[in-house]
């Protein structure tokens, strides 16, 4: 009823981080930069990685760096 509708565009604010840590996946909304930690395990994630490598990691076309 009264209610906004708030139609969040979240999908184009977040990045999709991936962490060569502990392998976890999420998205992250901040709006830095470079390094961010992995909310799993602190391991420090470069946020310049980019959606479509993540997925490419999710998806195990490529090889996980070690
Ligand atoms: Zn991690």
């Amino acid at each position: 009823m009264g209610l906004n509708n708030q139609t969040t565009v979240t999908a184009e604010l977040g990045k999709e981080l991936y962490c060569q840590h502990c392998t976890y996946i999420w998205t992250y909304r901040g709006r830095s930069i470079f390094h961010t930690a992995c909310p799993h395990c602190g391991f420090r994630v470069r946020v310049h990685l980019g959606e479509a490598r993540a997925k490419a990691f999710r998806n195990g076309m490529v090889e996980r760096a070690e």
